[in-house]
């Protein structure tokens, strides 16, 4: 198979779809791999890198998407390259399809096949393509809003870690998935206060089990999260409604009642967020301030970290990418039930749920 892996060209996105070792693999299984120029750049791999093992440098982005049958990258296409995408083309990349309609209608009208890394299962029913992004915005959320907490940055001027003497900051992360893991894991760390919050008993038992006793859990209703912000500094959102919108667990009205200075970091934004004046920024300009509550919506988070992302998302990513060229998308989704869960649009038709009911398309 003849496969493409362009530069990303969303803002400030530095990561590739595939490392010179992912390249090696696919090479040495008789594929073609057209990288684009300079597309590795940013996570510190040269056009040598790619070409030592075996990679052919593309001069564009329309020549990628032109030679490629699948195309691997990071982010979902964005408007300039709607056009680029070919009939029966796979695309495998992360959409987050329920975000944007204006995507969706595009790669619906492409007739393309498009796999989207967010929404394909393993065994267990977990997502194994966005476990590692989440862990790096996890981990990153800390980093974040520790700094937008100081008042330089327009925060409420609180060291998370505290010092001796002075209570620590108090961070509320809302999900005890993924990504509220670790940032209640760095957060924890850090000797912030933590307070996670779930709607599953499951996850709350298992971080009630492996988090130290600064970290408290409790049950995610409104009664409590209501509670929680007007005592807590930081405030994480990692709640996820598979394949759909996720929830205004903190709306509008409630904002009076945070500390001013107060800090949300939404990690849940790429899904709309789970606040209801989250929208997405960008890392070029990250924050914006609302009732005195400064929000922190970068909606790629990872990206910031190229290096350390690209090689977590290619080490997941690889083996999926191998099963779809070696054996086309067709016999590979048919023989893996949690691969085929990752497609999303097929040849003009919404093959995921979700979707459709993002965009009230079903009423
Ligand atoms: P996950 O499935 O591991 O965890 C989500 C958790 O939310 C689950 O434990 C679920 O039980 C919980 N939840 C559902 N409804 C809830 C409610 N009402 N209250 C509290 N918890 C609730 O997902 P994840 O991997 O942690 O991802 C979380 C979000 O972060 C997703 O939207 C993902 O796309 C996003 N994300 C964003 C970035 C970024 O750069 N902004 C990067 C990675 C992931």
């Amino acid at each position: 198979m003849v496969i493409g892996v362009p530069k990303e060209i969303k803002n400030n996105e530095s990561r590739v779809g595939m490392t010179p070792a992912g390249v090696f693999e696919l090479v040495k299984n008789g594929h073609r791999v057209f990288v684009q120029s300079t597309a590795g750049i940013g996570s510190g791999f040269s056009d040598q890198d790619y070409k030592m093992v075996g990679a052919e440098i593309a001069a564009s982005l329309e020549e990628v998407y032109q030679k490629a049958e699948m195309i691997v990258k990071v982010k979902e296409p964005i408007e300039q390259e709607y056009p680029l995408v070919k009939p029966n083309q796979v695309v495998f990349t992360y959409f987050h399809f329920a975000s944007s309609e204006a995507l969706t209608r595009a790669m619906l009208d492409s007739g393309s096949v498009c796999i989207a890394y967010e929404t394909v299962e393993d065994k267990d029913g977990s997502l194994p393509l966005l476990t590692p992004m989440s862990e790096v915005a996890g981990r990153m959320a800390i980093q974040q809003g520790a700094k937008y907490l100081e008042k330089p940055i327009k925060g409420r001027g609180v060291l998370l870690g505290g010092v001796p003497g002075v209570a620590p900051g108090k961070v509320l992360v809302l999900g005890a998935g993924v990504v509220g893991v670790q940032a209640a894991k760095m957060a924890a760390g850090l000797g912030a206060h933590v307070t996670i919050l779930d709607v599953n008993m499951k996850r709350l038992r298992y971080v009630n089990d492996v988090m130290p006793p600064h970290v408290v859990t409790e049950y995610s209703n409104e009664y409590n999260i209501r509670k929680h912000i007007k005592t807590h500094d930081l405030i994480v959102g990692g709640v996820l409604i598979r394949g759909g919108k996720a929830p205004n667990l903190i709306t509008r009205d409630m904002l009076k009642d945070m500390h001013p200075g107060a800090v949300i970091v939404d990690v849940a934004v790429d899904q709309g967020g789970c606040v209801e004046t989250s929208r997405p920024t960008t890392h070029q300009d990250p924050i914006y301030i609302i009732d005195d509550v400064v929000h922190y919506c970068v909606a790629n988070m990872p990206g910031a970290v190229p290096y350390t992302s690209t090689v977590a998302l290619t080490n997941v990513t690889l083996p999926y990418v191998l099963k779809l060229a070696d054996q086309g998308w067709e016999k590979a989704c048919a023989e893996d039930a949690g691969l085929a869960k990752g497609l999303n649009v097929l040849h003009g038709e919404l093959t995921y749920q979700g979707i459709s009911e993002a965009f009230g398309w079903n009423e």
